[in-house]
């Protein structure tokens, strides 16, 4: 990686009024959660449209909690890794305003960023999706799947799955900082996953500098992006935060 980009990135940083972050599933990879679009892992057994859409859980809850439990155990042992350290200093410092998550993983909150829309929810918790009754992971049980409410509905784990509305107050709350963001991160997602990804497009209206960080180049990099740090985040982002550390 060129040291140039880091050191732009740095600089970008540095001198921004108001910076977020929009996070996907590749954040998460090096901490053992395998991506949807990547190439290993729970996805090549599963058809993501077919599990995690809502249509098919209420149509084979039995069939789709199968895989529920599954992502339960590896979300269960994933612990955040230096790229979500990074984001959680950097908030810290005062630089990062917000992050607005995609994953469901709870490792932005574990790793210590308190400022955290979670965009599409968190496996961690527990939702009857009839009567709305929250449930902890303790009070949930797992042993005879499908896990039902007292009212006798599903449970489901507190997730947006496909054919579902983005909670209405992480919508609002990451719609707003776009709105007045002049620095965007987009931290290992394919930005294809709407409306999450309209997020950095309306940034970039509003006249906000967006930067990618990712190995690939996505749907964003060659007509939204101003600076992509091609590599894996835990490597890209360590570093832009030593250097703005030795500068301060
Ligand atoms: P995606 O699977 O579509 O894309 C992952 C992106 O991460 C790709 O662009 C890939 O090149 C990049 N990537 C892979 N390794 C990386 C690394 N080490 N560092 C940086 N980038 C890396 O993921 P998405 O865009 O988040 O969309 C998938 C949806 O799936 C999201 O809505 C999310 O809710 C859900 N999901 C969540 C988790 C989780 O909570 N950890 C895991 C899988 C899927
Ligand atoms: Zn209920």
């Amino acid at each position: 990686m060129p040291q140039s980009k880091m050191n732009t990135l740095a600089e970008w940083l540095k001198t921004s009024r108001c910076v977020m972050a929009l996070t996907g599933a590749g954040i998460s990879a090096e901490s053992g959660i395998p991506t949807f679009r990547g190439v290993q892992g729970l996805w090549e057994k599963y058809d993501i449209m077919e599990f995690a859409h809502i249509d098919s859980f209420r149509a084979d809850p039995v069939k789709v909690w199968r895989m529920l439990l599954e992502l339960d155990q590896t979300i269960l042992k994933a612990r955040p890794n230096a790229a979500h350290k990074a984001l959680a200093e950097l908030e810290t410092l005062g630089i990062l305003g917000l992050v607005v998550t995609q994953n469901v993983d709870n490792l932005h909150q574990d790793a210590g960023s308190r400022h955290v829309v979670e965009f599409h929810g968190n496996a961690k918790r527990f939702r009857c999706l009839d009567c709305g009754t929250p449930y902890e992971r303790a009070q949930v049980n797992f042993s005879e799947p499908p896990p039902r409410c007292f009212c006798t509905g599903l449970i489901k784990p507190d997730v947006v799955f496909f054919g579902e509305a983005i909670p209405w107050a992480a919508h609002a709350r990451a719609f707003d900082m776009a709105r007045q963001a002049d620095l965007v991160l987009v931290v290992g997602t394919s930005a294809v996953v709407a409306p999450a990804s309209d997020l950095p497009i309306l940034a970039k209206h509003n006249g906000a500098r967006v930067v990618e960080i990712n190995p690939e180049a996505t749907v964003l990099t060659e007509d939204v992006t101003d600076l992509i740090l091609q590599g894996p985040a835990s490597q890209m982002l360590p570093p832009v935060l030593d250097l703005i550390r030795r500068r301060a």
